[in-house]
């Protein structure tokens, strides 16, 4: 669920916004596919110092596992960072074409936690030579080399960066291969898909509380042959790193906000020194249950994408706390969560009868560390275990802060008057884009993924691999279907009637076409999020109104051609939307479709939606996107520079404030974060 927000982040970059910070350069710097910008963190002055104490300890915890997700990621990511960072700082020539092509790869190894891209998975070969960089080690301190070489050796560590054939995907997910064998990621050690799966199965915890086994492990084969569990704990595998977590986690104890706090942070501790999962449970269960507090905070293994089983988490932190303002918005939603319940257009009998309400508040981001960092969610749905979240909840939270670094950022980089079609949907954006943009994401967080509900003996498994798309899809049309309702004005969460139209253009205009910027030519659209906003906008497309279009693609010559020569006039196409309250209609029919196939479990149905409308690509109108956005020069992928907190203290050495700035510059944090948090030996 997260990582559908995390999508939607990369698709924000073309919103309008009228309010800028001139204290803050957002716009970082590019490189390759990839742009680094800045987020500021708005009230951090405005709270108490002990809320701002809180902050800087758990930051400090949250900066201690970046090494972590590197080896997690691939066993060489460790040593191939410090490689590379020990060249950047003894090399000599800093203008030597081949070192700038190093800083380059460097960047992006610190960008994507390793040496595979960190959202197709494919690793990225260097430009520079290898026999360059040969030369370029020779003049690193003999003993670090020696150090980072470990037993692995230099020739290996060097085949591993340069040859395209050694661990080429991260995580593989591809059918009728070993899943284990194929991919780069350390969760495994010598094991088969197999193998781990058979042992996965003798482990499994039936109970009616499940622990999640292998959340926080790797299993590797020793060299008798026995699979054994390396835990990741203090005094475990990683428990360099998580000692150090462990020291910031009591320091922040020492000024928890409350007891309930105390009781999480208490939790997670005990939890980092014993690597007992039941106690990873009666953390989880707290830190739902804690939803006084002002700060809050994830630290620890949670997400498991990058594992091919989907079991292991990758170590993530983020350190928020909650915007005020904006948290009225979604309260205001979760307090009216039945009646949208009620009167959404989908079947009765698909309809809960009663909803249990989603805790769902708006946060600020203070730190992103592990796998929010430097690429991070706008939005976060947690814990994932499913009996937690049935018998406790789950906390929904929206990240505001980050969501209007990218407004800013996107501010006048040409993107909305390239692809929309006038003056008047541009105007609309800039006025309405961003505040619909969060309401959208509200809706899709807090009512959308709960409502409606699954008919007996059917599951979630039963759409099999459809399920998060048509999910998805659910969850994005409950949202866009009441974002134009009445009520969200009624409720005064719209400012008026026609705001709504911006995320509906947006919406259609993205998922039919400037989305597949994103998609390398020739082929098909692969990500379930990005199905499911193509399957929305193509689904409509092909169900309008034929004499009367409510939504159509246009054809617009911009430029004369020239028959004599040969040059045919140029043709761009632009999103036309005719009828609004048409749109509506039109999204409320594919819910209640949606809402059906979820409900009886329809793979035939699902299966089919998917592949008329989701997956395949117009190759003519993926060509001339990639030409318009190209010319544009913008990078897809965007990551975040954290702020540095500094404490301010008095003779005593107590501390008086948190100092926040706002200028470090990306190498300059990167580099520092290796030196100052950088717990672990190169191999683990
Ligand atoms: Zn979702």
């Amino acid at each position: 669920m997260k990582k559908l927000t995390l999508l939607a982040a990369v698709l924000l970059l073309f919103i309008g916004c009228k309010s800028s910070d001139n204290k803050i350069n957002y716009n970082v710097e590019k490189f390759y596919d990839l742009e680094i910008l800045r987020y500021d963190v708005p009230d951090f002055q405005s709270l108490t110092l002990q809320q701002k104490t809180l902050i800087y300890y758990l930051s400090e915890a949250a900066l201690q596992g970046r090494d972590i997700l590197f080896d997690q990621n691939c066993r060489y990511n460790l040593a191939i960072r410090r490689l590379l960072e020990e060249v950047y700082q003894t090399y000599p020539d800093k203008q030597d074409q081949q070192f700038l092509l190093m800083e380059k790869y460097l960047k992006r190894v610190w960008f994507s936690n390793g040496i595979h891209h960190h959202y197709n998975e494919d690793k990225f070969l260097p430009e520079f030579s290898r026999n360059w960089f040969a030369q370029a080690v020779q003049l690193i301190n003999a003993d670090t080399l020696k150090e980072i070489e470990g037993t692995e050796g230099l020739e290996r560590i060097m085949d591993v960066m340069f040859d395209p054939d050694i661990l080429p995907k991260k995580t593989n997910q591809a059918d009728g291969v070993d899943l284990l064998l194929t991919s780069a990621g350390n969760y495994y050690r010598n094991l088969t898909q197999k193998e781990a799966e058979d042992w996965y199965a003798a482990h499994k915890d039936n109970s009616e509380e499940p622990i999640w086994v292998g959340l926080n492990s790797q299993l590797a084969k020793d060299d008798d042959g026995n699979i054994v569990e390396r835990t990741y704990k203090v005094g475990g595998l990683y428990g360099e790193a998580l000692q150090k977590v462990v020291y910031w986690l009591e320091k922040a104890l020492e000024v928890a906000e409350n007891d309930k706090q105390k009781e999480v942070i208490g939790k997670l501790i005990e939890y980092n020194n014993t690597g007992d999962l039941k106690t990873f449970n009666e953390y989880a269960i707290a830190w739902v249950q804690d939803l006084d507090s002002r700060v809050d905070f994830i630290n620890g293994f949670t997400e498991v994408y990058g594992d091919p089983l989907g079991i292991t988490g990758a170590w993530e932190a983020m350190v928020n706390f909650k915007n005020l303002e904006a948290t009225k918005r979604t309260e205001i939603l979760a307090q009216n969560t039945q009646w949208f319940e009620d009167n959404s257009p989908t079947a009765k009998e698909y309809k809960k009868e009663q909803v249990k309400g989603v805790s769902a508040k708006v946060i600020n981001a203070a730190i992103l560390g592990g796998d929010s960092y430097p690429s991070t969610p706008i939005g976060i749905n947690l814990p994932n275990a499913n009996w937690i979240r049935k018998e406790y909840g789950s906390k929904s939270v929206t990240i505001q802060n980050i969501t209007e670094a990218y407004d800013k950022a996107a501010q006048g980089n040409g993107f909305n008057e390239e692809f929309m079609l006038s003056d008047k949907e541009i105007a609309m954006n800039r006025k309405y884009g961003a505040l619909t943009d969060n309401c959208h994401t509200d809706l899709h967080e807090c009512l959308g993924h709960g409502s409606g509900k699954l008919l007996p003996g059917v599951t979630k498994d039963d759409l099999k691999e459809h399920g998060s798309t048509i999910e998805e899809a659910r969850a994005d049309l409950f949202g866009l279907y009441y974002i134009a309702d009445p009520k969200m004005v009624e409720l005064g969460i719209m400012p008026d009637k026609e705001a709504y139209q911006a995320e509906y253009y947006r919406q259609m205009m993205n998922g039919a076409m400037t989305q597949l910027v994103r998609i390398e030519p020739g082929k098909d659209l692969e990500e379930a999020h990005m199905r499911n906003r193509q399957l929305i906008a193509n689904w409509v497309l092909a169900h309008v109104n034929e004499a009367n279009p409510e939504v159509e693609i246009i054809a617009v010559p911009v430029a004369k051609g020239n028959p004599e020569d040969d040059v045919p006039a140029e043709i761009k196409h632009y999103m036309r939307i005719n009828d609004y309250e048409g749109l509506r209609r039109l999204y409320g029919q594919l819910l209640a479709i949606i809402q059906q196939i979820t409900s009886t479990g329809d793979y035939a149905l699902a299966k089919e939606l998917v592949e008329t409308y989701a997956v395949r690509i117009d190759p003519e109108l993926h060509k001339e996107m990639l030409r318009r956005y190209e010319k544009l020069n913008l990078a897809p992928y965007k990551g975040f520079l954290n702020p540095v907190y500094t404490p301010v203290t008095d003779k005593e050495g107590n501390i008086t404030d948190i100092r926040i700035d706002y200028t470090e510059g990306y190498a300059e944090q990167h580099m520092r974060y290796s030196k100052d948090y950088s717990p672990l030996p190169t191999w683990n």
